[in-house]
């Protein structure tokens, strides 16, 4: 029940009606007994500035940031953790008593989701990234402060990736980063000795459906990841899959990513399992409305 103790979260972004965050953050207030609730916000970019102070203003516990927002909205706070400074994004905001604290938790999903879900640690590994926006430098970075060996990104506009890479190599000295066209003959090798795969490019949405990367060298000893998680299965998992790869989608690093969130607003460990639940029956209902088939078995929260 909603009442004078009720403390206040949400997540802000443009558009907003995809989101599949409230119904597993308020899963996990629930499940917790707390008396908290989590309310998306439309908020058009020209009144972020005022959205921001607003919720300091309506004493918010904490907020969650999508697009457009998640660069710009770093000039309106008083400190970030270092993954968000590194990433130049923030997908979190914390606020603490009148500082307002900019995380990342989207890298720290994406780790928490390759060891909980593949028992798969990048330490001393070769992983080839395609793709150098938002998504791509989350998971850089936590890779990186994951002591990954060598990072291979490959993305369209190369100037994107250039920039990654200068960041990656200013805070990771020992980190090896490579930066290829997506048409560079070197892709090919560069596959043959990575043990992880990750797609961070918007290729495989049902807008923007393909392949981001020719196939030839995918096989059994890699970790294929695709951080998108609608449509559940990409091409490019299902490519991979029948390559004998294990696969993975981005439903899971979007369960972590809300639940490290959860943790830093409350300071209590999150209830994984019922977090899960609930994000599993949102995918199920969105599928159902976009007329795609069940993304994944509801019975199963521990797989997505
Ligand atoms: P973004 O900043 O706009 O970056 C998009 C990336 O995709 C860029 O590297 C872009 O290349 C590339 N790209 C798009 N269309 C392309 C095309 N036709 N050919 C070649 N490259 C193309 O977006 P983002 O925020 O990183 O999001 C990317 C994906 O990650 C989305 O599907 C998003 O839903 C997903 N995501 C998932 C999670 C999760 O928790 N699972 C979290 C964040 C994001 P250029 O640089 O050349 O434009």
């Amino acid at each position: 029940m909603i009442d004078g103790n009720t403390r206040l979260t949400g997540i802000i972004g443009y558009p907003i009606e995809h989101t599949l965050s409230p119904a597993m953050q308020n899963a996990a207030f629930a499940e917790a007994g707390l008396n908290w609730i989590y309310v998306p916000f439309s908020v058009d970019p020209d009144h972020l500035a005022a959205a921001v102070n607003g919720a300091k203003a309506l004493n918010f516990a904490g907020l969650n940031v999508t697009m457009p927002h998640k660069k710009e909205v770093i000039k309106y706070l008083d400190e970030l953790s270092a993954p968000a400074r590194i990433a130049g994004a923030v997908n979190t905001i914390q606020f603490d008593g009148d500082r307002l604290v900019g995380h990342n938790t989207d890298g720290q999903g994406f780790i928490d989701s390759l060891k909980h879900d593949a028992g798969f640690s990048p330490r001393e590994k070769n992983a080839l990234l395609i793709g150098a926006g938002g998504a791509a430098r989350s998971v850089a970075v936590s890779l990186a402060m994951s002591g990954i060996r060598q990072l291979a990104v490959i993305n369209r506009t190369a100037d994107k990736a250039l920039k990654l890479q200068e960041s990656i190599k200013d805070n990771f000295p020992d980190c090896i980063v490579k930066v290829l066209s997506p048409d560079d003959e070197k892709i090919v090798s560069l596959q043959s000795e990575s043990q992880l795969i990750v797609n961070t490019t918007s290729i495989g949405m049902l807008t923007n459906p393909g392949l981001p990367l020719g196939m030839e060298r995918i096989g059994p000893s890699h970790l294929v990841y695709d951080v998108i998680y609608f449509p559940a299965e990409t091409e490019f998992l299902r490519e991979a899959k029948k390559r004998g790869a294990e696969t993975l989608n981005g439903a899971r690093m979007l369960l972590y990513q809300g639940a490290t969130a959860w943790q830093i607003w409350t300071g209590r460990p999150a209830p994984i399992a019922e977090m899960a639940v609930a994000l599993t029956d949102e995918l199920e209902l969105k599928g159902k409305v976009d007329g795609q088939s069940k993304p994944a078995a509801r019975t199963n929260p521990d797989r997505i």
